[in-house]
């Protein structure tokens, strides 16, 4: 009997020789991803103006999809007829969904916890329903993402006391359930998720339990949510100093441009956030210097493209002057400027794998920071990040902003 090959390997392909960055090849059902990785976010198997075709040409490799969005539309029994969401909405390469539980959370006020699931109120209905951690398995399956994220007891990163420890241990007891659940081992990976908020010990803890059980890759949850940039990166150390070395780490929810460099310098895999297309929305590109706000009038005759070195099809076709211009037309802008801030997300991330495989990272970080905070000083809480992990970027250069006070 030939053994068949797991629905996703993992192999590290360099190490950076000063920081815990990594470059890898995960190899999925759906075909093979370069990490470190950005997953732009997909809610309703749709990104908002994007088609597959275009993220495809943009080379995305992965997205994510929204567990609580699909169950409850199209629903489990559309997506059954359909063959699952790869099918659905015809996109041939890997995809990765979370179980639904942060989102009840966050979107449902009356979602509440307990030892058996997330209870919550229909939007639709009224009718009391309960996610357990079975039936997250059991949605995320018939969606066929490559990779699945157990059911999590999510708290405020900012809570403190019992309910802290107690959601971190039932995180644990919810993963063996996810476990006994999954009925398509042999073509989705579950990945548990380290939980603990922000004390190392519950940290700990929760990672050494994880890693005894059998699962192919990790996330670290219950971050970006209101905490400290300080404690954001400290825990974030913590976790992946925790987490084996030969499977790959995925950080959730974020996704700001700087957050992502200083995270794959912490040893961080894979990433997801809705920002690139939310703040596409709003009318805003992503640029090495942070962001650009196209309806400002600076733009109204302004025919350069939003960035010269990005080779986007947006970038390629049309200058600021008109995207200032169609600012005000939602759909169209927003479409444009998705296109952008997907291609500069994933652009980032490809420099950053090449400068690992280079051996340069740390000479990366420090261009990237100084293009990133040009005449402004580099957050405290990144210089502390970076030097833990042995990079010393170089003083501020202030000296424009001075020259302008
Ligand atoms: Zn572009």
């Amino acid at each position: 009997m030939t053994t068949k090959v797991p629905p996703l390997t993992y192999k590290v392909i360099a190490e950076c020789s000063v920081t815990k960055a990594r470059a890898g090849l995960m190899t999925l059902r759906h075909g093979e991803v370069n990490t470190p990785v950005f997953m732009p976010v997909g809610t309703q198997g749709t990104l908002k103006g994007l088609l597959p075709d275009q993220l495809i040409e943009l080379n995305c490799q992965i997205l994510l999809g929204n567990t609580y969005h699909l169950g409850m539309r199209p629903g489990i029994e559309t997506l059954q007829k359909a063959g699952g969401l790869h099918k659905f909405m015809s996109w041939p390469r890997g995809i990765l969904t979370d179980s639904g539980g942060f989102q009840m959370v966050s979107l449902l006020k009356l979602a509440q916890i307990d030892e058996n699931g997330v209870n919550f109120c229909s939007p639709f209905d009224n009718s009391e329903c309960m996610l357990t951690p079975e039936h997250s398995i059991q949605i995320q399956n018939t969606i066929g993402a490559d990779i699945m994220m157990q059911l999590d007891d999510v708290v405020k990163t900012t809570t403190v006391g019992p309910r802290v420890e107690e959601a971190m241990h039932r995180t644990i007891r919810w993963l063996d359930r996810c476990i006994n659940a999954h009925a398509r081992d042999e073509d989705q990976s579950l990945f548990p998720i380290v939980q603990g908020a922000l004390d190392p010990e519950l940290r700990k803890i929760c990672a050494d339990a994880l890693i005894q059980r059998k699962v192919r890759g990790y996330a670290v949850g219950g971050l970006s949510g209101g905490e400290s940039k300080h404690e954001f990166w400290r825990t974030v150390h913590v976790c992946t100093d925790l987490l084996p070395k030969d499977k790959p780490r995925y950080l959730m929810g974020v996704g700001f441009a700087a957050d992502l460099v200083v995270c794959v310098a912490l040893g961080i895999d894979m990433f997801d956030c809705v920002f690139p297309t939310r703040t596409a929305r709003f009318g805003c590109a992503l640029v090495n210097t942070g962001q650009m706000n196209l309806k400002n009038k600076k733009y109204e005759n302004d025919m350069r493209p939003i960035d010269d070195e990005c080779e986007c099809s947006t970038c390629s076709r049309y200058t600021r002057s008109y995207l200032h211009h169609i600012a005000a037309m939602e759909a169209v802008s927003c479409s444009l400027l998705s296109i952008h801030n997907v291609a500069y997300q994933l652009r980032l991330m490809r420099s950053m794998r090449e400068a690992i495989q280079r051996d340069q990272f740390p000479q990366f970080i420090c261009d990237f920071m100084a293009k990133h905070f040009e005449g402004e000083p580099v957050p405290l809480w990144i210089r502390e990040a970076l030097q833990a992990v042995n990079v010393d970027l170089p003083p501020d250069d202030v000296k424009v902003k001075e020259a302008v006070a």
